[in-house]
């Protein structure tokens, strides 16, 4: 199985870029955000040893565990935290992640701003917008998301873009057209949409981050401590 993750990556990599031409989408493919939550440290290893550097975790915890050590033996990683936050994590997060895409409330946003100025940074933030509607998952509706991103600019925070989690049985594309029409509405270019199962439409529909797990390390076993 880990001989596979590099030629996985190489194959994502290639197809999204077929995807793209073929679309006539006219900018670079989009980044494959290689998303390492639940596997075991020997699959991120062979993910690291054939050059990948972008990854994304949904838990600042568990992040923290794999990624301290390897963040300092890797130190171009780029790391994207794209689960809910914790207020009460925001300042592990701000200390680990290079960026969050996960930004989906006021009260959050202000916890970070008050932490990044503590820290002296300013990562690049993406909103999390729930598509969906769907009520146990994370995201901002998308009537508040006007108000959530003025209130984060009038926090000086650096938001770069929207991320969405369609619902598991709806067609996706409606929900990829839906955050790319906020997007534009908003004046942001970032467009995190697209996991295993639909990556290739994503990056067809102008995704300019695609976060992928299962495509390149293999299924997670949540049963094996990691
Ligand atoms: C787990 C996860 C992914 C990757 O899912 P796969 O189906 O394994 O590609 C992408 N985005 C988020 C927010 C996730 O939590």
């Amino acid at each position: 199985m880990t001989a596979d993750i590099g030629k996985n990556i190489e194959q994502i990599d290639q197809e999204i870029a077929r995807m793209c031409s073929h679309a006539g989408v006219p900018k670079v493919a989009p980044r494959l955000i290689a998303v390492s939550k639940v596997q075991p440290e020997e699959r991120v290893r062979t993910a690291l040893e054939a050059g990948h550097r972008s990854f994304g975790e949904n838990r600042v915890q568990e992040a923290q565990g794999r990624w301290t050590g390897l963040k300092s033996e890797y130190p171009d990683v780029q790391l994207s935290l794209i689960g809910s936050l914790q207020t009460n994590k925001v300042s592990q997060a701000i200390d680990l992640f290079d960026e969050i895409q996960s930004v989906d409330r006021i009260k959050l946003a202000r916890a970070l701003a008050g932490e990044m100025q503590k820290q002296g940074k300013n990562i690049p933030l993406y909103l999390q917008v729930n598509t969906g509607a769907e009520p146990q998952k994370g995201g901002v509706m998308t009537v508040d998301l006007p108000e959530l991103h003025q209130a984060c600019k009038d926090l000086g925070l650096m938001v770069v873009g929207l991320m969405c989690i369609p619902p598991a049985d709806d067609d996706p594309s409606l929900h990829f057209a839906l955050l790319k029409k906020l997007a534009k509405r908003e004046g942001l270019q970032g467009l995190s949409m697209g996991m295993s199962s639909d990556y290739a439409l994503a990056a067809a529909m102008g995704a300019t981050d695609i976060r992928v797990g299962t495509a390149v390390f293999g299924e997670r076993d949540y049963n094996q401590p990691t």
